[in-house]
């Protein structure tokens, strides 16, 4: 008798490639007890792990739901918000106007302020012997290259 199909090693199954980016047919490689876990795709050969088809289509349908490009934006909000403000704190209200022109030819001290082309405005909170600082940024802390502290 047989009811359900069981599935076996060598059978066809189809899933999701990474590779094809879309559901393609696969062959089962390794099971455990009734649950597949490997599988080969029939269309590039890779070997991967298997994903359920169903749990593609649940991401899709919610995804479709949102604006498109903006996943989780009020939650990232909150997150850059609180990073801001701890920034903030950190700077102690000093002046960014004030800030050095970042630099790896120049050379900074501790609790300079910096300006950064890429990150911003940041307070050297460490100096790394012979020629590194640990930048702390909005966005969190860099070790950036600097010149040696003898040169100025
Ligand atoms: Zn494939």
């Amino acid at each position: 008798m047989t009811i359900n199909k069981e599935l076996t090693a060598g059978d066809d199954i189809d899933s999701r490639c990474l590779k094809c980016k879309h559901v393609t047919n696969h062959t089962i490689v390794a099971m455990v007890g009734s649950k597949v876990v490997k599988v080969q795709c029939n269309v590039c050969r890779a070997l991967h792990n298997y994903r359920p088809i169903q749990v593609e289509k649940k991401a899709t349908v919610r995804r479709s739901g949102e604006k498109s490009g903006q996943p989780g934006k009020t939650g990232r909000i909150s997150r850059e918000l609180k990073a801001e403000n701890n920034f903030r704190e950190l700077l102690g209200g000093r002046d960014p106007v004030a800030a050095l022109e970042y630099a790896m030819t120049e050379s900074f001290t501790d609790d300079d302020l910096v300006s950064h082309p890429v990150f911003g405005i940041g307070l050297v909170t460490r100096m790394i012997p012979p020629n590194k600082i640990e930048v702390v940024f909005k966005e969190g802390s860099k070790v950036l290259i600097c010149a040696p502290k003898e040169k100025k």
